[in-house]
């Protein structure tokens, strides 16, 4: 038996009605805030991911689905969307546009991770990036929208932690002196974080291995070396915050996994996830633009992990309910055939069955559906232009003229 290839998952029904509800929730509250959808390929040119994600990020040395084409370039399955929109947005100039670019993706994404609960190779989000301008208060803006995703599909619990990675006139000197602390107590690292001290000493903050937690404690914070601006910066972002009610907690090992990170970082974790909390990640990324070659713009995003979004609503989903079950027979086929189309039209959800088949069993088979009304089309029904409406939990049954079918069935559907 060929399965599914390992970290990778079938969605199926009803679990998709799911989905399609909080992607449709998602789209629907992009409106109301003045975002627009930007679709980019999935595959992309590997440079892209390692210019802008980073060489020395997990994503890039273990995680990057990518091959070599028939033609020799190296191509890369999207391990995020956020290089890829600014890709786009360089090469289609969208710097002439006017006003600030505001974007959103929803699709897959692919990380050779080792899979658990909650974590995936080919996964999926739903992402935003406000492209053109560096103000907190488009940050804050930014914030509440996530929020509000989470918000509106049903997330209880959510807790936003907050950090500021400073910029290229601060983090320099920051590092520097990380790396000079890191290279006092390395021998307690793992080896992995050994390696980081030295190529990218903030990658250390984000370890989670339980014997290393006391000595990252111990380390220079941040948040204490911000320059005058970031600061400034920091500062007005959490005003903003209060302005907009949304409670946060700062954490200053909050570095991200990408190193176009500057500035603010944001993370949102929700209940019930287990080790993988974390729903959605972002954060401002003012050199991203310049470093893949376009102009001096600035930005912010986020992604949803829509995966974990899902995982973390609680399961009240039931089957959806079929409107109406069409039992026929015989020579009135064709009948049914238009009062299906009819009552499709109508919005109705409509089950016609494709084989004859005897009326008990019909019903019996419209029951384990979980149908809620069955219309009878016989020949006696036709001749009369009386059909017979049997609610299938009660078996109360009901003669309906034809023409007040659909006025009849309609009114039976809740909501
Ligand atoms: P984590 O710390 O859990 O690895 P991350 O920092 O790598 O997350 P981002 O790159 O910021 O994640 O992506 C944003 C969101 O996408 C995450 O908060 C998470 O909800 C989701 N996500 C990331 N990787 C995966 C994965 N392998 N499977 C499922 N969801 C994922
Ligand atoms: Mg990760």
């Amino acid at each position: 038996m060929i399965r599914a290839v390992k970290g990778t998952r079938d969605l199926l029904p009803p679990a998709t009605a799911v989905w399609n509800h909080v992607e449709a929730a998602a789209r629907e509250l992009f409106r109301t805030y003045n975002y627009q959808e930007i679709r980019t390929p999935i595959l992309e040119e590997t440079q892209l991911f390692t210019r802008s994600v980073g060489e020395e990020t997990d994503i890039v040395m273990k995680e990057m689905y990518s091959f070599v084409d028939r033609d020799g370039s190296s191509l890369t399955l999207r391990p995020e969307c956020t290089a890829s929109v600014i890709r786009a947005y360089i090469e289609h100039r969208m710097d002439q546009w006017p006003g600030l670019k505001k974007l959103y993706y929803i699709g897959p994404m692919f990380r050779r991770e080792r899979p658990q609960k909650g974590r995936y190779r080919q996964f999926s989000q739903i992402g935003a990036e406000c492209i053109g301008s560096e103000s907190p208060l488009v940050d804050a803006e930014m914030i509440e929208l996530s929020l509000e995703i989470l918000a509106r599909c049903g997330i209880e619990g959510a807790r936003l932690l907050l950090n500021s990675v400073g910029c290229p006139a601060c983090r320099p000197a920051f590092v520097a002196e990380l790396r000079s602390r890191l290279a006092a107590v390395k021998h307690q690292l793992c080896a992995d974080c050994q390696r980081r001290s030295e190529t990218n000493p903030l990658r250390v903050l984000d370890s989670k291995l339980a014997s290393e937690q006391a000595v990252i404690e111990t380390l220079p914070r941040i948040t204490d070396h911000l320059c005058a601006a970031c600061r400034e910066h920091y500062t007005q972002l959490q005003e903003q915050l209060r302005l907009r009610d949304i409670p946060f907690a700062e954490n200053w090992r909050l570095v991200r996994g990408l190193d176009y990170y500057t500035r603010t970082t944001f993370e949102v974790t929700a209940p019930g996830l287990g080790a993988q909390n974390a729903v959605c990640g972002g954060g401002r990324y003012d050199g991203l633009v310049e470093l893949l070659g376009g102009p001096s713009v600035k930005g912010i995003g986020f992604a949803v992990g829509t995966d974990r979004l899902v995982l973390a609503l609680s399961p009240k989903t039931a089957a959806a309910r079929v409107d109406l079950y069409i039992a026929w027979i015989g020579a009135t086929y064709p009948a049914a055939v238009r009062l299906a189309q009819q009552l499709r039209e109508k919005g109705l959800r409509v089950e016609l069955p494709h084989i004859e088949q005897k009326l008990g069993r019909s019903l019996e088979l419209a029951a384990k559906l979980g149908v809620r009304s069955a219309v009878i089309v016989g020949e006696e029904e036709l001749a009369s232009g009386q059909l017979t409406v049997r609610d299938l939990s009660t078996g109360a049954q009901k003669r309906v003229a034809e023409a007040d079918l659909v006025q009849h069935v309609q009114a039976a559907v809740p909501g």
